[in-house]
């Protein structure tokens, strides 16, 4: 099933997840344990992550390829920063012989210690991707990055949003946002591209916040913001109860941040799982999207 029509034929708001390949194969039962511990949410589709530089793809590919095995809806993503075409080629006909139909298209970052020259290679940007694989899979579902701060190497929220707006034009069915914390920027970007006449869903990507130290790896990677007063409010926390009091005072936060979000129409909830379970279940049972009532 391609996800874009399963987001539009849902009739309720969904949850979504998202994980990344263990890169030993001896956590990979503790990681399908997970998997299953989550399947209590119901989730429209699972996400898997892709080695930054391609380098776990083919973890990525089997951890995929088992999930849809076992029943789940599943996307991996990828990105085409240095690759060749006919790899990504071949990557995406494997995912298909293995019952994955979608793929989140993603231009990736380049290797950080070499100087990168952007005009080799067949790919610049994930709006290249979305084209190659509408081109080579033309029954591969596709899901796109978008940013509600802009994207770190983006000189304006403007530039990057119109560059949304041409990945989306492309030919991807949907998008997921990376993390955030401030609700008016998901609207924003969502106001923006429906100007621009793009009625695509934008699934809003949410961080269960599993310890302080976790939260700043995370942000350090993925560049995005975080309102000092709420990030201050953690760090108190943290002083005064250690990693449970940070994921209590996180837990408040990404409930109300859900609310917010449904409200404003989202789609559904993207979950950034970090691969853990529990902080998953406890916010789905919080925010109790069960009980919003089905589209008209
Ligand atoms: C939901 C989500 C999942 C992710 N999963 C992974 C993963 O599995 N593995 C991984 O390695 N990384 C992942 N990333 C990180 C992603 O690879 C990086 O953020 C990367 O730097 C940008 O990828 P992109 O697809 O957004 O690129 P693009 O859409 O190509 O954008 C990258 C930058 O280029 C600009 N740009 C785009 N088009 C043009 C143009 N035509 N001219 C000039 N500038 C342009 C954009 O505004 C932006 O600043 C993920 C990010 C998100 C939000």
């Amino acid at each position: 099933m391609q996800i874009g029509d399963l987001i539009r034929s849902a009739r309720r708001p969904f949850y979504s997840l998202e994980f990344f390949p263990p890169s030993d194969a001896a956590q990979l039962p503790a990681f399908y344990q997970t998997a299953e511990r989550l399947r209590a949410l119901d989730p429209l589709y699972i996400s898997v992550t892709y080695g930054a530089g391609g380098g776990k793809q083919y973890n990525t590919l089997s951890v995929t390829a088992e999930l849809a095995r076992r029943g789940f809806t599943t996307m991996a993503h990828l990105t085409c920063v240095g690759a060749e075409e006919e790899k990504i080629a071949a990557f995406l006909a494997e995912l298909r012989a293995a019952g994955v139909y979608n793929v989140l298209a993603l231009r990736g970052d380049p290797p950080r210690d070499t100087a990168w020259d952007w005009g080799k290679g067949a790919f610049q940007h994930a709006a290249d991707l979305v084209r190659f694989v509408r081109e080579r899979e033309p029954r591969m579902g596709i899901g796109v990055a978008a940013y509600p701060a802009p994207h770190p190497e983006s000189p304006s929220f403007a530039e990057d949003r119109r560059h949304t707006a041409v990945k989306l034009r492309a030919g991807a069915d949907f998008a997921v946002t990376q993390l955030f914390f401030d609700t008016r920027e998901y609207a924003a970007l969502v106001e923006s591209l429906q100007a621009e006449g793009l009625d695509v869903p934008i699934v809003p990507g949410i961080l269960p916040i599993q310890s302080f130290d976790s939260l700043r790896r995370v942000l350090s990677l993925c560049g995005a913001s975080i309102p000092a007063k709420f990030y201050l409010g953690l760090e108190e926390a943290h002083a005064k109860g250690g990693n449970a009091a940070v994921r209590e005072e996180g837990l408040a936060f990404a409930v109300t941040q859900i609310r917010q979000l449904l409200a404003l129409g989202a789609p559904g909830i993207h979950l950034y799982t970090l691969n853990k379970a529990d902080l998953c279940l406890r916010i789905a049972q919080e925010a109790a999207l069960q009980s919003v009532p089905e589209k008209g």
